[in-house]
């Protein structure tokens, strides 16, 4: 009989100087101190470790990602969502809330298309900057899931507490297309997009996540990611069709 150890140690992160623990969720399975005589018994195959940059992907496929919202232009979400399902690619979507709770058609679509929808916050304010009740409310009120994409990426360990208590998990990126900067006063080009990650590594491309926005050319940059990363023979985490609210552990991409 196959058994998984719930592995309740914290798990480590480093993004960028700042050490972050990341408990468990709320709700999840107690945890089992490790027993060297249980691991090592070949019956039993401990449970993967949660990792906050790599948001839980362990398949060895790429997972991209779509933060913010598409201002003027809010339908962008679900053509690109139609495009990559098209392409049986499954993405994420981060969607900020106090946008997001007006077109609740964009999410059911989103997830109908067989996308991931969840946290990020109601108005991406920076998290580690209020306090203690405003983060809450700030969670309770972003869209409903099991992660928690912390606005610009700013977390610490008493976001993590608080977003643990309410049921998230911190859902970070492997790579950043820093697609929201302006270059020579336009946003960052396609091209250049493109560039910054086929030059991250191949354990950044294909278990983590890519980070980029939907206001930005990133969108357009996919055809062109989507072809690099082919040629490079990496696979896209796989669309088997509709999901529901929260993200699985061990993300499902296979
Ligand atoms: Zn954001």
């Amino acid at each position: 009989m196959w058994k998984r150890l719930a592995v309740r140690t914290a798990v480590v992160a480093m993004v960028g100087a700042a050490l972050c623990l990341t408990p468990a969720p709320a709700g999840a399975s107690p945890g089992l101190a490790a027993d060297p005589a249980i691991a090592s018994s070949p019956n039993v195959t401990a449970a993967a470790t949660y990792t906050n940059s790599r948001c839980g992907n362990t398949s060895g496929r790429v997972l991209l990602t779509f933060d913010d919202w598409a201002y003027g232009d809010p339908y962008r979400a679900t053509r690109i969502g139609g495009n990559l399902r098209a392409k049986g690619i499954r993405a994420a979507f981060f969607l900020i809330n106090e946008h997001a709770s007006k077109y609740p058609d964009i999410v059911a679509t989103l997830r109908q298309q067989g996308h991931w929808v969840a946290n990020h916050t109601w108005s991406h304010p920076n998290l580690t900057t209020l306090s203690d009740s405003s983060m809450r409310w700030q969670i309770s009120n972003g869209v409903t899931s099991n992660r928690l994409r912390p606005p610009g990426g700013a977390y610490d360990s008493r976001v993590s507490s608080i977003a643990s208590g309410l049921g998230y998990r911190i859902c970070m990126w492997t790579i950043d297309t820093l697609d929201w900067q302006y270059v020579d006063g336009a946003r960052r080009s396609a091209m250049s997009i493109r560039a910054r990650i086929n030059g991250a590594s191949w354990s950044a491309k294909s278990s983590g996540g890519i980070l980029g926005h939907l206001s930005t050319k990133y969108p357009d940059a996919l055809p062109g990611i989507i072809s690099d990363l082919h040629g490079q023979g990496l696979l896209f985490c796989h669309n088997r069709g509709p999901v529901g609210v929260n993200m699985p552990f061990p993300l499902t991409c296979t």
